[in-house]
């Protein structure tokens, strides 16, 4: 259940008698594709409209015609279903334009807004700074009349891009750089993906934005904490265009994560650039990205929500996202063996040609998940890095010869030799079995050194498993070029097996036993299985 100082204002608000109905919107700009920091935004309003049987609307911050991409709204649909919500209508801020147009003329009438001649650089230098007040324009006192003639000529396309703007007469001495005489329609002679060529001007996002939420009467206008300077502005937008309903803008703050990007610009730069493969690469902070990964949907709302919302920025260490995956795959996942840097194991006294099949729990945590036959036969795989010749100390828990160690649901095997290759490096390891030891045959004199996986090089599947660790290096210096901040490593390609039972289709799920989450990725085949790691269990343990 969500809770945060948004859902006290909104119990507050309807307590009063101020709201009857809750509406939130989420209006992500369809330039990119949407990454974590936005699940932020829309499990935050998703969630509060729905503690209070309210609604929330998708809207599609469309309103500059340059940057729109309709592959991108399809992928903001997705990500969103994919998330488990389904928005209460999905909209447009070009809807709006219409209304927009005729709160302008209202503004001109009112003399509250004026045609401006400066050019963006003039404009710049009349702003003034945050220490020195701004100017005046020599345009400011246009009459009405006059006013409503060149904004009609604008609209029209009688001017060039640049040349005029509509600006609202605030204040050029405002301690807020937003309050001095925002400029809220500018020209661009691009046909718009919804309007067409309708307009040759079209309204700034300080302007659009409260009147797009005042006519869709959301109540709270929830947006990252960026936004506290332009609120001033947003409340005099509504102030003197007197829409049809008054909206509350309360931000909160923005997510971020350790060793990643959350910033669309810089997504986008990654994948143009060819550091990442797509959008999509299992490496980024995208929601495609992540789901490619194996991340679930639950695992991040979870996220989401056990992190919070406050009123400050948060920078939130890598690994609490992998916890929240184990947390909701723990039980819920079956549970597989695999061996990702193979070496060879000859148990010396098993028959050759045999092969046993032993029943083995999907899931020793959850017997609903019932159980498998893994194989085990005279030749097995073990990982490199479960074998020494000799024992560093008495905590070592893997195989070292002349001691014993058990094979994960399968026998006691103890080595006894190994064979070397001509750089001295160990590629196989003699060992001999005790069929007494069967795991389950209630035997349990002996106490193994250790209990390691393993996979029966007579039914194992050849895999492709692909690692990933973080996006930007480590001891990255935040004005690094993102080339310079990219880690070279973060995708590493290693091959091994997989247990005769293991499912190679695409998105399949599963613990690797002693190793991680993993789930397929989308390119995996019957012929070429390839496992993506979620996450690390070595690594979270650290
Ligand atoms: P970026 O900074 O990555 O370009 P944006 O804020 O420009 O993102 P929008 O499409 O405008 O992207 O975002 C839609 C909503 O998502 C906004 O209300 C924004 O405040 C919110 N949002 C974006 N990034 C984050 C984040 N890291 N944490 C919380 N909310 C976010
Ligand atoms: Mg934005």
């Amino acid at each position: 259940m969500i809770s945060n100082f948004i859902k006290t204002i909104m119990e507050e608000d309807l307590a009063s008698g101020k709201h009857s109905e809750i509406i939130t919107r989420f209006p992500p700009e369809p330039n990119a594709f949407l990454h974590i920091g936005h699940a932020r935004a829309i499990v935050t309003n998703f969630e509060l409209a729905k503690c209070f049987n309210g609604k929330t609307i998708l809207r599609f911050d469309d309103t500059n015609p340059a940057k729109e991409e309709k592959r991108f709204m399809d992928a903001i649909i997705n990500d969103i279903a994919w998330l488990g919500y389904t928005p209460y209508k999905v909209t447009f801020g070009s809807d709006y334009f219409d209304d927009d147009y005729a709160f302008a003329i209202n503004l001109i009438k009112e003399g509250k807004a004026y045609v401006d001649d400066l050019t963006k650089d003039e404009m710049r230098e009349y702003r003034g700074t945050l220490d020195t007040p701004g100017k005046e324009s020599p345009y400011r006192n246009r009459s009405v009349e006059e006013n409503l003639k060149l904004f009609e000529e604008m609209k029209e396309g009688k001017f060039d891009e640049g040349e005029k703007t509509l600006r609202v007469k605030i204040d050029m001495k405002s301690s807020n750089l937003n309050m001095r005489d925002p400029a809220i329609y500018r020209i661009i002679k691009k046909p718009h993906p919804h309007t067409g060529d309708k307009w040759n001007i079209y309204p700034l996002y300080d302007y659009a934005h409260p009147l797009q939420d005042a006519e869709e009467y959301i109540t709270h206008s929830l947006c990252s904490l960026e936004y506290v300077e332009h609120r001033p502005l947003y409340d005099w937008v509504i102030e003197n265009t007197k829409p049809m309903s008054v909206p509350r803008q309360i931000e909160f703050g923005r997510l971020n994560i350790e060793g990643t990007i959350l910033s669309k610009r810089y997504l986008k730069e990654l994948v143009e650039s060819k550091l990442v493969d797509d959008y999509d690469d299992p490496r980024m902070p995208t929601l495609v990205g992540l789901k490619r990964r194996g991340f679930t949907p639950e695992s991040i709302k979870e996220f989401v929500l056990s992190t919070g919302l406050s009123r400050i920025n948060s920078e939130i260490p890598l690994n609490v996202l992998d916890h929240f995956l184990m947390d909701d795959l723990k039980l819920k996942n079956v549970r597989r063996m695999a061996v990702l840097n193979p070496l060879k194991v000859t148990i010396t006294n098993y028959d050759e040609g045999k092969v046993e099949y032993l029943d083995f729990p999907n899931n020793l945590e959850n017997e609903e998940l019932g159980s498998r036959k893994i194989s085990f036969s005279k030749h097995l795989y073990i990982e490199k890095e479960d074998f020494v010749e000799v024992k560093p100390n008495n905590k070592y828990k893997r195989l070292s010869l002349g001691a014993e160690v058990r094979l994960m649901g399968a026998y006691f095997i103890k080595a006894n030799e190994v064979i070397k290759d001509e750089n001295g490096e160990v590629v196989e390891v003699l060992c001999t079995y005790d069929k007494e030891t069967l795991s389950g045959s209630g035997f349990n004199a002996r106490k193994p050194q250790g209990t390691i996986q393993y996979v029966d090089a007579s039914t194992a599947k050849k895999a492709e498993f692909r690692l990933f660790d973080t996006l930007i290096k480590n001891d990255a210096n935040p004005d690094d070029e993102l080339k310079d901040k990219f880690n070279p490593d973060s995708k590493q390609v290693v091959y091994g097996f997989v247990e005769n039972c293991y499912e190679w289709e695409p998105e399949f799920k599963s613990q690797l036993m002693r190793n991680g989450y993993y789930s397929n990725d989308y390119d995996s085949k019957e012929d070429h299985i390839i496992v993506n790691r979620t996450v690390s269990l070595k690594q979270s343990f650290k």
